[in-house]
């Protein structure tokens, strides 16, 4: 039996709206995170059993679940939206893992709620699979991040650009607050609930954290640092929204996300953006004006005093510029094997590959492995070399240390989209393949040697595209 505690059901109605899952026709279980299922406190026997996979396509909700669909809002591209809400995934319930901690159980792709909108609640195995192979790499790289259960599929269609066959991604994540679901209560004006949500965010969060300015100030250290670990391994984001905006600071949404090959700062691969608004390069400037949306939701909160309120609300955002360059600083002196002061140098690095168009992964991964660097970057490793010659450290010591701030495997774009062509195909190898490589990034098995290699020109993916 799972040990339910159903903390979000249990606060004011119009936090959510009670909605079970829409059944599906046949349900079979693609993939099932049995690591996780462990840390969780869940029998991953179970769950791969027929109650069990039942369980994760929504067509039986076990005892104890509480399904909701969650309400909040959003400025998607800067537009401000006041109600989005949960329009293709329930939270089936709060899961209590064996050390005491929370988790969301929900399913994505579970079919229409009263926040559907237009669409039709279901999600198609494509960006299902996407998610689940990107979120768990994520988290095998160390970076906070929602995390991926399972993928069962439907054994019914939906309509996207074409016919294609549903699924259903199982994400569990310590909360889902966005916030965007600050901002649904913001626009409503509605106090009471906007300290209700801070109260959750501190217990689910920052247990440490003082009042509505210490989530805030909580908030915005966990984004820098969240932002620098992505610029870190070259990952884009894609929708930045405030809604995928996660208050504890981990990521979350994986529509249009993708890791780059060749570096550029101004690299987009979502379809979606067209003015690069989230380009790799704009993340710390977006994440600082999606905490500002965060901060105006705190006002009332934080002073009585509305210029008083704005004053602190605002030296609290603005320490987001130094929080994110300090960790930035740290991550991109470590890649090149120096500390924090080598990040001159590891831009200096970033600048002259953005002109070469050397690989992002491979480039920093070669140096860590003592191998030949693409071209046109010797002259860069000249002064690399001079300057750990200056600072007496010894070359193999800085790729000690490079191994474990560089990965040899990232999940590359044509190789995620090739695992899905297959997957539709009913081959699930390819996507079992890369689920297991990702599983450790910082070292890759000989037989995987060739997961590690950038697109050849005809495989280059331009666009990623949102599961919707
Ligand atoms: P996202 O693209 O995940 O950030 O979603 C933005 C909003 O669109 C959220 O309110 C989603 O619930 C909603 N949405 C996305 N896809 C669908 C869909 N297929 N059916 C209903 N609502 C959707
Ligand atoms: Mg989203």
């Amino acid at each position: 039996m799972i040990r339910f505690d159903n903390s979000y059901a249990r606060l004011p109605e119009h936090f959510f709206v009670r909605v079970a899952p829409e059944p599906v026709a046949a349900p079979r279980l693609l993939a099932l995170n049995a690591a996780l299922a462990a840390e969780m406190g869940l029998d991953a026997r179970a769950l791969a059993a027929p109650e069990g996979v039942a369980m994760l396509a929504g067509n039986h909700i076990p005892e104890g679940a509480e399904p909701i669909a969650q309400a909040y809002a959003g400025h998607q591209f800067g537009g401000f939206v006041p109600r989005l809400g949960d329009g293709r995934a329930v939270l089936l319930g709060e899961v209590v893992g064996p050390d005491g901690a929370h988790w969301d159980i929900q399913l994505k792709g579970s079919g229409r709620t009263p926040f559907s909108r237009g669409g039709d609640g279901r999600a198609w195995l494509g960006p299902v699979l996407r998610e689940y192979l990107v979120s768990e790499a994520m988290a095998a790289l160390g970076v906070p991040t929602t995390r991926a259960l399972a993928a069962v599929a439907t054994g019914e269609d939906v309509w996207r650009d074409g016919r294609m066959p549903g699924a259903v991604l199982t994400r569990v994540a310590p909360s889902h607050l966005r916030v965007g679901t600050f901002q649904y209560f913001a626009a409503r004006q509605d106090t009471e609930a906007l300290g209700t949500l801070t109260a959750f965010a501190i217990a689910r969060h920052y247990p440490q954290a003082e009042g509505p300015l210490g989530l805030l100030e909580a908030a915005v250290a966990a984004q820098a640092r969240l932002i620098a670990q992505w610029m870190a391994l070259g990952f884009i984001h894609g929708v930045m929204n405030t809604d995928n905006c996660h208050v504890g600071g981990i990521t979350i949404d994986y529509g249009p996300c993708a890791f780059m090959d060749d570096f550029h700062p101004g690299r987009v691969f979502s379809s979606i953006d067209r003015g690069g608004r989230y380009a790799w390069g704009n993340q710390p400037q977006i994440a600082a004006w999606n905490l500002a949306q965060f901060a105006t939701c705190l006002l009332p909160l934080i002073d009585p005093d509305r210029d008083r309120a704005i004053e602190r609300a605002t030296a609290a955002v603005h320490r987001f510029g130094p929080l994110w360059q300090e960790a930035w600083a740290e991550r991109l002196g470590a890649k090149i094997g120096l500390g924090p002061e080598g990040a001159d140098l590891g831009q200096a690095l970033l600048d002259r590959m953005a002109e070469t168009g050397a690989d992002f992964t491979v480039t920093f991964r070669t140096l860590a492995e003592g191998g030949p660097l693409p071209e046109g970057l010797a002259a860069w490793e000249a002064d690399w070399r001079a300057e750990l010659g200056r600072r007496g450290i010894a070359p193999e010591a800085a790729q000690a240390m490079m191994r474990r701030t560089n990965p040899a495997i990232i999940p590359r774009n044509h190789r995620i989209e090739a695992a899905i062509a297959a997957a539709v195909a009913g081959d699930a190898g390819p996507f079992e393949r890369l689920r297991r490589a990702l599983a450790t990034p910082w070292e890759v098995a000989p037989e995987d040697d060739d997961l590690r290699a950038p697109p050849a020109a005809h495989e280059v993916v331009h666009a990623t595209f949102c599961g919707t």
